[in-house]
């Protein structure tokens, strides 16, 4: 270790920054930004809270992007962008994390309040600390560490602070890509909003979500003379049985993503009848199906609809399938991609580990820039609190983080 190195510096400066950052963790946490569809007011204040920060803070060409939503009482919701101009635009670095927060859900399961952040045992606890600040803090010191030392990166930095990613993206990055022309290809997009407790994981990829609700209709009898009627959730439980050749009909293997597999399954089960002597007319059950993203999902809809066409004939029923969901995998950001060699190599200069692209079974943020033709790689070193009672961020995740991009931020 070289103390005059950039990196070393970096490093060390982003440590004596660890209670400016703990305190900016609960002055965010203050400001809930929840959105209206969830019942808040949508991220407006702490949008200017932001901008604020932003600008002291020395950050350039900050810009607020208002996406029109009339149930906020701001009428919209707000986006921001700001740069750190390095040597060259050739490129720009950008870290993206998100404003708004999930509501805190049953209050009697927090053990403090979830709008007024505590620290206990080298964790910072509310709602949000770990969703997204925790890497929205790292990002913005990671930046004001390039300052106070005085090195200038080689590339642009951008931040990109979104609304909305809770409900959909819509009013948020979504908006940002289809109104503003701020990324390019050749960019380097870190979407910090998922990751493992290790810091290892990098996800690149997803799967194709698809969930039905299947109904299958028959004819309700008495118990003592199915004869008279058509036994529905029979019917049901050998096309169950049937769909699990899906397994077979797409037997595809990919080792990014763990299990390699897609998958095909039958989960929620709703309830029939309420008595024992009834044949059931009516029977309902869900299924859930993870697809590997080179197999179409209209291929694997149209396996399960032979499947029950087959089901019908046998057993004189009617079976009726309800998308639920369905969201075709947004095409894998490459292993090779610069974003993912930078972040494997930041990971190991910083928590000495092997980082490994992976997929994941469902969507995250990132599939947004993917759709749109950017590298985007999912990347944190967090618990995966979110969205829970007592969700905290381990505060030497939040600074080790902040060195992963004073990392990248260094990059040839
Ligand atoms: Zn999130």
């Amino acid at each position: 270790m070289n103390p005059n190195q950039p990196f070393d510096r970096l490093a060390r400066r982003i440590e004596q920054f660890r209670d400016e950052m703990v305190d900016l963790q609960v002055r965010l946490c203050a400001i809930p930004a929840i959105a209206p569809s969830s019942g808040g007011e949508g991220e407006a204040k702490k949008a200017d809270f932001l901008v604020d920060f932003l600008k002291a803070g020395g950050f350039v060409d900050v810009t607020l992007i208002k996406a029109p939503d009339l149930d906020a009482p701001a009428g919209y919701r707000p986006n921001i962008l700001a740069y750190c101009r390095g040597k060259s635009s050739a490129r720009t670095i950008w870290v993206m994390t998100h404003t708004d927060i999930v509501p805190p859900g049953e209050l009697s399961l927090w053990h403090g309040h979830p709008y007024k952040a505590w620290v206990e045992k080298g964790r910072v606890y509310g709602r949000g600390v770990e969703d997204n600040q925790q890497d929205m803090v790292a990002s913005l010191y990671a930046v004001k560490a390039h300052q106070a030392e005085g090195i200038l990166p080689n590339y642009d930095i951008g931040i990109a602070l979104v609304a909305d990613e809770e409900t959909g993206s819509r009013k948020g990055i979504d908006y940002v890509i289809q109104n503003y022309k701020a990324f390019r290809k050749q960019d380097l997009i870190i979407v910090p909003d998922a990751g493992n407790a290790a810091g290892t994981m990098i996800e690149v990829a997803e799967k194709s979500i698809l969930w039905l609700k299947i109904k299958t209709l028959g004819k309700q009898a008495h118990g003592s003379t199915p004869e008279k009627g058509i036994n529905s959730f029979k019917a049901a439980s050998f096309f169950i049985a049937a769909l699990n050749e899906l397994y077979k009909i797409y037997p595809g293997r990919d080792k990014l993503f763990d299990p390699p597999i897609s998958t095909f399954e039958p989960t929620k089960k709703e309830a029939n009848v309420p008595n024992i002597n009834t044949i059931p007319g009516e029977d309902v059950f869900y299924m859930d199906s993870r697809i590997l993203p080179k197999v179409k999902v209209q291929d694997v809809e149209k396996s399960i609809r032979m499947i029950a066409a087959d089901i019908e004939k046998k057993f004189k029923v009617k079976i009726h399938s309800e998308i639920q969901q369905r969201a075709t995998a947004a095409p894998p950001t490459p292993v090779q991609a610069p974003v993912v060699q930078a972040l494997k190599k930041a990971v190991k200069a910083v928590y000495k580990k092997e980082a490994k692209p992976m997929g994941i079974g469902g969507g995250t943020v990132a599939a947004v820039f993917r759709r749109a033709g950017f590298s985007a790689a999912c990347w944190s070193k967090l618990d995966e609190t979110a969205h829970q009672p007592n969700e905290y961020c381990i505060i030497d995740n939040m600074v080790g983080d902040a060195k992963v991009y004073g990392h990248i931020f260094l990059q040839e």
